[in-house]
């Protein structure tokens, strides 16, 4: 093999130039430099020998915790000398790596310090001829407490660390050497090589790119021995997903930490070719320690290039690489560039569009057409929850960045597939109220709005596709969000827990905010583009939906004072809690019923699996106390507005297999402009106990209308079950009740048969307030339960313990139609009462459910919902006949009618009619060659004018996943679904010349619910 990169690609001489001349003008430019270089000047000042021997070898595990067990068999992580206490506080970033006190980590709670032994001095004496650690090497006389130094003090061995852990007096075993070998040398070297490498491409000073290539010799020196499994099989814990597989670090991160030295050895190419004292170094460490030759600038990249870029290639293969789709493809794609290679780095770039991509190891295919064709979902959504589906988009966006590196290989992704442009798109739309994305799945932390969608990211679609609509948001992020328009660089950033080393916090700080635009002609063309646009436009709060992600979303009002209710229904994604049909509600700038977030640890955590992750710590319906399907999706089968209503309803009856019903209709309705009411019914049949779970956001609650005993000790599994107590012994709490972890229990004195309330005043945890608000959430029950009960669940880390309320209907098969009103208001309630309606009608009892609602200004609303269009006749002289009908008045009279789905609704002398409520029909065809105008072709005649427009069309298939769509335009016998895509992915998974497979197909049927209104 010979080295036949010929030039640095992801920043050539040219734009190193470009960003030498921008510096001058500019000094936004000269910022990014300066912050750059702050951080590079403690690398380029090391010697180049204190370089070299940072670098550790295989035989010094790499730890992310130091408690042995804390994953799989629920040992509860903790400081020997304090306990448990940083936990919950700071998850594992509880230990603090003090710089001036090499090989300890400081306990932040007790600031205690391990190990009692000086590892330093045992590292040296096991160094082996080629300068690498090797712990049989060792002087092991040196391994003693040094606060104990008499061999015959009983203390002499505690707390001693080898590098493989110490035993505190339990025989627990703690792996304080091995934690900061990860965070205290590997993550620092890892920013190091970044930095170093940044610091060159801006400056074009050489001295960056020697540092950088001592440290990168040096560690291709050690990694072909790299391997992470050894270490997993020790107990030692990484990111690896479960395979415990990885190289330096585990196989999901070290996705990053390749792309990292890649990208480097890529920026410095240039900058050390003709570097004589390189070599020198080099050259002498390679003859006294007997490594590979490196008598030139040539060998040592050759070294480089076979030990560290092709190794980690071939780890993209065997699956020491591996991340979450996305992750892996973006590493080999920078691997293979940074090769540089005629040969090989076409032949590499062709696996990543390879069906059989990315090797034997693993079952899933994900190379790029499947995931730009059938990975990401028709919104551009990847396949996972919360952030995690985000990784899958932005990667692809990332991807686009790195493929135009070598633009002699060329692949047209952007025009070949419309679900990247999708990709660009999606994060703005996932926001509710443009403030904060939901937390669905293992996201994010209990309460905490994160919004999402950058400038950057739309001014990189902008670059890509040229789509106005991209400038537009992108000037909307700038105006209204204070986005910074500058495009993100694609600096690898590597992350540090708690930043246990300050170092590496600050290399942290010194890599953020890099740009592209640096690196160009005219670093502000695009921007200049953007500004001159013209308006952005007004972005009113959309009700909105998303077909395999599974959130439907109703809003109403401006971000400022808005509402929004979420139903979750995702199908397939990975990091799923058991949570299909959760509702949201978002409103007085308060998350009221918030998801818990991310437990504690990922994998088996046991509080994870039987309480965070599971239905009961979930705002939606526990069966057969066991929690639901993982991730099982859920049809979409009203999604109306009409204000002052907003309705949808979802069928999630994959959700327990003994359930034929399992269907939740959700109503927003407003009351004025910064007030609206929900009314959610809940309807299920078949299955044991059902158990209709709610919490808001709030240690207490108020109930009024019903009275609770408190159970004075246990919890809700019983007065003698303890709090955490597993339904079984390892593993079998999978799937279990969770009821364990409800605490501080009170119960309904036997049958809860009459209306009452529950007022939940809610905690501001994430000062989000000001002085004077003061959110509550009220819910109205109607619901014959045989028992209610309430307990506090806690959060992870205890961030929050929401005061749960349990609404069960217990035996055997049981029918349920369970129906409550959620009323958010800002210090005085706007409801006076709510009265559920007698309803007659041919359906089961549990299809129909009527409300009167009072509002305190006098004015009443009559609400029907029904699972199939029948005649109602309610209580008060009220006819129905459709899904859902709305009958608002006040003193006058009937002010407002609404009718989803409907085609009589009368109320004393007031009548709506119409013939149709239901638009009913078959697919005859679609055909997708616009990608702009997706089209699909139906039997029916559709009406004249444009009243469909911003209607939903519902297509039914056996598909597992929602397939309804927003009707965007119709004519000619077909209904258009606008630029998002009817395909679904490949025919055949394992040709991508098989054909597509569609969403929705000839033969489908589909519904269209009307929307009627009167006033
Ligand atoms: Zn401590
Ligand atoms: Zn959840």
């Amino acid at each position: 093999m010979a080295v036949n990169k010929t030039h640095s690609r992801f920043i050539t001489a040219q734009m190193r130039e470009y960003a030498l001349v921008n510096a001058r003008r500019h000094s936004w430019v000269r910022d990014q430099r300066d912050r750059v270089l702050a951080v590079a000047e403690a690398w380029v000042n090391r010697s180049d020998d204190v370089l070299w021997s940072m670098v550790p070898g295989q035989e010094l595990p790499r730890t992310l915790c130091t408690t042995e067990g804390v994953r799989s068999r629920g040992v509860e992580p903790g400081c020997p000398n304090c306990g448990r206490t940083g936990f919950d506080q700071y998850r594992m970033g509880w230990w603090f790596i003090d710089g001036k006190k090499p090989w300890t980590l400081t306990c932040r709670i007790c600031s205690e310090i391990y190990p009692k032994n000086n590892f330093g001095e045992f590292y040296v004496t096991a160094l082996d001829s080629t300068h690498v650690f090797r712990k049989e090497l060792g002087d092991r006389s040196l391994l003693f407490n040094k606060d104990h130094p008499d061999p015959e003090d009983p203390h002499h061995r505690l707390y001693v660390d080898d590098g493989y852990g110490m035993t505190d007096a339990d025989g627990n075993r703690h792996d304080i050497i091995a934690y900061y070998c990860h965070y205290g040398i590997w993550r620092p070297i890892e920013g190091g090589v970044n930095v170093l490498g940044e610091a060159f491409a801006f400056t074009g000073d050489r001295r960056y790119a020697h540092k950088a290539a001592v440290l990168l010799d040096r560690i291709a020196d050690v990694y072909p021995e790299m391997d992470y499994l050894p270490l997993h099989k020790m107990g030692f814990h990484h990111s690896q997903g479960g395979t415990g597989e990885g190289r330096i670090e585990g196989c999901i991160w070290e996705t990053s930490v390749a792309r990292g030295l890649a990208r480097c050895y890529d920026l410095i190419f240039d900058g050390i070719q003709g570097d004589e004292k390189l070599v020198g170094f080099c050259l002498e460490k390679s003859i006294r320690y007997g490594l590979a030759p490196k008598d030139s600038i040539d060998n040592i990249c050759l070294h480089i290039q076979k030990d560290l870029l092709l190794e980690a290639l071939s780890s993209v293969k065997d699956g020491r690489i591996r991340g979450n789709t996305g992750m892996t493809q973006c590493s080999l794609a920078t691997l293979a560039i940074a090769l540089d290679d005629p040969e090989l780095t076409p032949k590499w770039l062709d696996w990543l569009f390879d069906p059989e991509y990315p090797g034997e190891y693993s079952k899933k295919k994900d190379a790029i057409p499947w995931v730009l064709t059938e990975g990401l979902d028709r919104d551009g959504v990847g396949g996972e929850c919360g952030g995690y589906a985000l990784i899958w988009l932005r990667q692809m966006q990332k991807l686009v960045q790195i493929l135009s590196a070598y633009p002699e290989y060329h692949q047209d992704l952007v025009t070949r597939y419309p679900k990247l442009k999708q990709a660009f798109l999606a994060e703005s739309r996932l926001n509710v109220l443009d403030a904060m994305m939901p937390n669905t799945g293992d996201s994010a932390i209990v309460g905490k709005w994160e919004r999402r969608g950058t400038g950057s990211t739309y001014m990189h679609a902008y670059k890509i596709h040229g789509d106005k609509r991209f400038a537009r948001l992108a000037k909307y992020e700038q105006e209204i969000h204070g986005s910074d328009l500058r495009r993100d660089l694609g600096t690898i950033n590597v992350e540090s827990a708690g930043a246990a080393l300050e170092e590496a916090q600050s290399i942290i700080d010194g890599l953020k905010g890099l740009s592209e635009d640096v690196f160009e002609d005219d670093p502000d063309r695009l921007i200049n583009e953007v500004t001159q646009e013209g308006d952005y436009g007004t972005r009113e709060l959309r009700s909105e939906f998303f077909g395999r992600y599974g959130q439907a979303q109703l809003q109403s009002g401006t971000p400022r004072n808005g509402r929004a209710t979420f139903i979750h229904y995702g199908f397939d994604k990975g990091h799923s809690h058991q949570d299909c049909l959760n509702l949201g509600l978002v409103a007085k700038n308060m998350d009221m019923i918030p998801d818990l977030g991310y437990p504690e640890m990922p994998g088996n955590w046991p509080k994870g699996v039987a309480f965070t992750k599971n239905t009961i710590s979930h705002n939606t319906l526990m069966i057969g106390d066991r929690g639901s399907e993982l991730s099982p999706g859920g049809q979409l089968e009203i999604f109306a507005e009409a204000a002052p209503l907003r309705v949808m309803q979802v069928d999630g009856s994959n959700a327990y297999e003994e359930a034929d019903t399992y269907r939740r209709t959700v109503a927003m309705i407003d009351v004025g402009d910064s007030d609206s009411y929900v009314v959610d019914i809940f309807r299920a049949c078949g299955g044991d106990n059902h158990r209709l779970s709610w919490h808001g956001a709030s240690e207490s609650a108020e109930v009024s209308g019903l009275r609770l005993d408190e159970q004075s000790t246990g919890t809700l599994a019983g007065p003698e079950v303890p709090y955490g107590k597993l339904d079984g012994e390892k593993g079998e709490f999978l799937g279990k009740s969770g009821f364990s972890y409800l605490h501080r229990v009170a119960r309904s004195r036997g049958r809860a048969d009459h209306p009452y309330t529950v007022d939940w005043k809610i905690e501001d945890i994430w000062d989000r307030l000001s002085e004077g608000d003061e959110p509550h959430l009220r819910m109205h029950a109607f619901t014959d339960c045989d028992e209610v009960a309430m307990a506090n669940g806690n959060a992870p880390r205890n961030v929050q313990l929401p005061r749960y309320l349990i609404q069960s209907r217990l035996g055997e098969d049981v029918n349920s139609q369970f129906v409550n009103v959620l009323e958010p208001y800002e210090n005085k309630p706007f409801i006076r009462e709510i009265r559920q309606l007698e309803v007659e009608h041919e359906l089961r009892p549990e299809a129909v459910c009527a409300i009167e609602v009072s509002l305190l200004d006098g004015r009443k609303d009559f609400f029907v919902s029904c699972e199939q269009p029948t005649e109602v006749k309610v209580e008060g002289g009220l006819y129905f006949h459709g899904l859902t009908g709305l009958v608002r008045q006040d003193q006058n009279g009937v002010q407002q009618v609404r009718m989803v789905g409907g085609t009589r609704l009368t109320s004393g002398a007031v009548n709506l009619e119409t013939e149709v409520g239901i638009l009913r029909g078959t697919v005859t065809g679609v055909d997708v060659s616009d990608q702009e105008n997706n089209l699909v072709y139906v039997d029916v005649q559709l009406p004249a004018g444009n009243s469909l427009i911003g209607r939903t069309i519902h297509f039914h298939n056996d598909l597992p996943l929602d397939t309804s769509y927003k009707i965007k335009g119709y004519g000619d016998g077909a209904v258009s679904t606008g630029d998002l895509t009817v395909v679904r992915g490949f025919k055949n998974f394992n040709d991508y010349d098989s054909g597509h497979a569609y969403l929705v197909n000839r033969g489908d049927e589909f519904t269209i619910p009307l929307v009627s209104t009167l006033r």
